[in-house]
């Protein structure tokens, strides 16, 4: 690419650290500003792979090179309600939500949105981490007997949506922006499983309200490189779950249809390089692999292909994802649905 970069990673064991050029940099609170810099090896560029970096070492870093995207948003993208209020603001719609810092306002918030109720803390979970669906009376008790709710969280009303379904959206360094279409979603225990593109949607208006959505989020953070926006889908409207200032696990099937995948897009997105084909040839989808081994015998079919990522398996832990493809769509979906029970074992 003509480019020098630095990629904030996880590494290993999950380790916060550095890649910088090859070498491994640990961060450490002694390495900031130039000396960061320079431990980095220079580069014209940093960018993250992952949302839960220190920002203001960020902004320490932007005065010597590009920090894309920017630490604002990434900022916005940190704190859930921070990121609702945003979305918000720009007339988009979520689910109801009232941020919460105490047993007391945990009770108002649900008198005012009414039972049922998911409560996530604000900063730092995913896959469903740090979240509590409450039904009844007796569930609140329960999560107050075990948590004072001191610190940020955020009460949203339960949606009873039709599907869920994500976008991952590119803005470049040029300001050209792109989009691959929406995927459809399947989660278990607030843990993505599964992934199909296109999406089969109940509106054909809502393939565009996505973009027009994505594209009023990424010019306002005046954002660079790939942001992935995941969607409750209603009969004809769509509600912004949450934001992720990344590549996307809903997005790897890019990967496997023929187009330019995600990862590419990303660093031509922020090397100013004109963005790689979105529109696949082919319907595509993936299949996360959690928490256990790999295993070659997921490889029956010649359109299916494996991801390793080198990580020991724990509960639950993503350690790898199949990719599938199908110019015929109930193909894809039967093929998909076998691979989940060969890895899974419980369809
Ligand atoms: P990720 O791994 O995608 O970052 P996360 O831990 O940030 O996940 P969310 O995306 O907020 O969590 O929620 C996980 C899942 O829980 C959602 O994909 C959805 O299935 C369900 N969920 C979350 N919020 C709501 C809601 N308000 N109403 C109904 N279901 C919800
Ligand atoms: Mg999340
Ligand atoms: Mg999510």
């Amino acid at each position: 690419l003509g480019m020098t970069f630095s990629f904030l990673a996880e590494s290993g064991e999950n380790r916060s650290c550095v890649e910088g050029l090859g070498d491994i940099v640990e961060l450490t609170p002694a390495l900031s500003g130039r000396k960061l810099f320079e431990a980095l090896g220079e580069p014209e560029v940093v960018t993250v792979e992952r949302e839960h970096v220190d920002v203001a070492m960020l902004r320490d870093l932007a005065s010597f090179c590009q920090v894309t995207p920017n630490p604002d948003a990434i900022e916005i993208c940190q704190h859930r309600g921070r990121e609702k209020n945003f979305v918000n603001a720009l007339g988009v719609p979520t689910a109801p939500y009232r941020l919460i810092n105490s047993a007391e306002s945990l009770k108002a918030a649900i008198e005012a949105l009414g039972l049922p109720v998911i409560v996530k803390s604000c900063e730092e979970g995913y896959d469903g981490r740090g979240q509590w669906k409450i039904d009844n009376t007796q569930e609140l008790d329960a999560l107050l007997l075990e948590n004072t709710m001191e610190g940020d969280f955020i009460v949203e009303g339960f949606v009873a949506f039709e599907k869920e379904a994500s976008i991952v959206a590119m803005r470049s360094s040029k300001g050209e922006c792109a989009f691959y279409p929406l995927a459809e979603n399947e989660h278990r225990n607030g843990i993505l499983i599964s992934s199909i593109a296109p999406a089969e949607l109940p509106s054909p208006s809502l393939s565009a309200e996505a973009r027009k959505i994505a594209q009023s989020i990424i010019e306002k953070m005046d954002y660079v490189g790939v942001l992935s926006i995941e969607f409750f889908v209603m009969h004809d409207q769509l509600l912004v779950n949450e934001l992720a200032p990344r590549v996307h696990n809903s997005g790897h099937w890019t990967q496997a249809a023929g187009i330019c995948s995600q990862f590419e897009n990303h660093l031509r997105s922020i090397a100013g390089i004109t963005l790689g084909a979105t529109e696949p040839t082919t319907h595509a989808g993936m299949v996360n692999v959690l928490g256990q081994k790999l295993n070659t015998n997921w490889l029956v079919d010649s359109n299916v292909q494996l991801h390793d990522y080198n990580k020991t398996p724990r509960p639950n832990r993503k350690v790898g994802h199949l990719n599938v493809w199908s110019s015929d769509r109930q193909k894809l979906v039967n093929q998909i649905h076998e691979l989940k029970c060969a890895i899974y074992g419980d369809e």
